[in-house]
């Protein structure tokens, strides 16, 4: 069963093509709206006309420097050789070394991870980390990998992609199915190569070999934080909010637990292998423990089991879309009942719905500020990789809630000064950031 699935997700098969490709699966949706890297391009047409001067640089933010394309190939346990599709792009590193997840997933492709590099440009950018923004994948479903399998494959890629990364280079972390273990096989796999340990190449690393405190939870924290701060501007109440989730891993899991633990009810969550709702309230600390023994929502007895699609029907005040790209989309923004909706998932809602959610009155933070906790501990990790020493748990959140916070706020000024919607804000404030520093540098020669 496991060796076939994965001669199905090797390179050897037919892939979509990147242009086409649709990680969410809606293949019903149209073109422009179901590819990520379509939909950044329009979000930079979109700020365009704000960026003044700086406008003469802005082809700069539809390429993406370098784009590298790996063949991961490995022993399987069964004796075959299997080969995966290996990238890391490198959007822009005009303010920095290049930082951005690295993904495991059956339908990651270039142009996926080329949107997620661009957002995380926008997103170190607009929190005014002193960061670029990178992004890799591999694909491959990890979940068909045994545990051998999976270390070889994390460290062939690492070190197919150790040409391009480094802590001054290009600083990977965990994104979608990738976590501190595979982050400590990739830090040992480049530091091996290079000779001598390097903690700062990866962050998200586990505590014993310069992992940050608070940095498994600093994304779904984040998405909370900035959630509270929206919520106050609307006139909302946290306590007995109702709270629905898409995708319970890293980030889902997470927020769902401090939106709990302020008492809100988490009315609704779904991820890949089910959808549950209880509008009297699901137990978070019970459904992670049934997802860990699970492997997922579906069978949570404390709730009923609904049709996926009928998740965007679910009566709720705020909708956290925390999985993949392209969810929220012109075929469903029409139904969303939320009154604030948090981008835990990077690129969650397509232009168009973003369009109808605003016709709505239906406010949005946008995921280069909703999601973007996880970034900004990892360059607390890496600050403190450098300079070995490392920080309580307590001050790293407190730090990351002033940073999350004082981004809002001036997002949500912005916003208000130019009547723009707080995606294009943050666009603004990070664009601009981004050619500013592109301007002052120079084209060489
Ligand atoms: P994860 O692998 O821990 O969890 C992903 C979740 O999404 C799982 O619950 C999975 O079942 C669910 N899911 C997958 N496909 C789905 C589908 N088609 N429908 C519904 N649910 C589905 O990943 P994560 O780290 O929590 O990342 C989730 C999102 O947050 C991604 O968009 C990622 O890029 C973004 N993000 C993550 C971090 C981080 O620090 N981990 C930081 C910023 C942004």
């Amino acid at each position: 069963m496991r060796v076939s699935s994965v001669s199905l997700h090797g390179i050897s098969n037919a892939h979509p093509s990147p242009s086409t490709a649709n990680p969410s699966g809606l293949s019903y949706l149209p073109s422009h709206e179901s590819s990520a890297w379509d939909m950044y391009l329009q979000q930079i047409d979109r700020v365009a006309p704000f960026l003044g001067d700086l406008s003469l640089w802005v082809e700069t933010l539809r390429r993406p420097k370098r784009a590298l394309v790996v063949d991961v190939p490995i022993h399987m346990d069964d004796g075959r050789i299997a080969h995966f599709e290996g990238f890391r792009v490198q959007h822009n590193t005009s303010r920095g070394p290049g930082k951005g997840g690295v993904r495991f997933h059956q339908d990651v492709t270039l142009s996926e991870v080329m949107a997620l590099s661009a957002w995380m440009s926008v997103k170190n950018a607009a929190l005014n980390l002193p960061f670029g923004g990178a992004k890799g994948g591999v694909r491959v479903d990890p979940r068909l990998l045994s545990d051998g399998e999976l270390e070889r494959v994390t460290r062939r890629y690492t070190s197919e992609i150790g040409i391009i990364i480094g802590p001054h280079n290009d600083i990977p972390a965990p994104d979608v199915n990738t976590n501190a273990r595979v982050m400590a096989w990739m830090m040992d796999t480049y530091s091996v190569n290079q000779g001598s340990t390097s903690t700062g190449v990866v962050t998200g690393k586990p505590i014993a070999i310069g992992g940050s405190l608070g940095r498994r939870e600093a994304t779904g924290r984040g998405v909370f934080v900035v959630a509270t701060e929206a919520a106050k501007k609307l006139g909302l109440a946290i306590a007995n909010a109702r709270i629905a989730i898409q995708g319970f891993g890293n980030v889902g899991s997470v927020a769902a637990e401090l939106f709990a633990q302020a008492d809100a009810h988490i009315v609704a969550v779904q991820d890949h292998k089910g959808t549950v709702y209880n509008p009297a309230g699901i137990n978070a600390k019970a459904l992670i423990a049934h997802v860990e023994r699970h492997g997922g929502v579906f069978g949570f007895k404390d709730a009923q089991s609904i049709d996926k699609d009928a998740f965007w029907d679910v009566p709720c005040d705020i909708l956290v879309p925390a999985a993949l790209e392209t969810q929220i989309t012109s075929l469903n923004a029409q139904r969303i009942q939320a009154r604030l909706i948090v981008e835990g998932a990077n690129g969650p809602t397509t232009p168009q719905a973003d369009d109808i959610l605003a016709e709505r009155n239906i406010l949005v933070v946008p995921d280069v500020i909703a999601n973007a906790g996880g970034v900004t501990v990892s360059y607390f990790e890496w600050v403190q990789d450098f300079s070995s020493f490392f920080w309580n748990e307590e001050e790293i959140n407190a730090r990351l809630t002033q940073t999350m916070q004082a981004a809002f706020a001036s997002i949500w000024q912005v916003a208000k000064d130019k009547q723009v919607s707080l995606r294009t804000a943050a666009f603004i404030v990070g664009c601009t950031r981004i050619l500013q520093a592109r301007a002052l540098r120079g084209l060489y020669p």
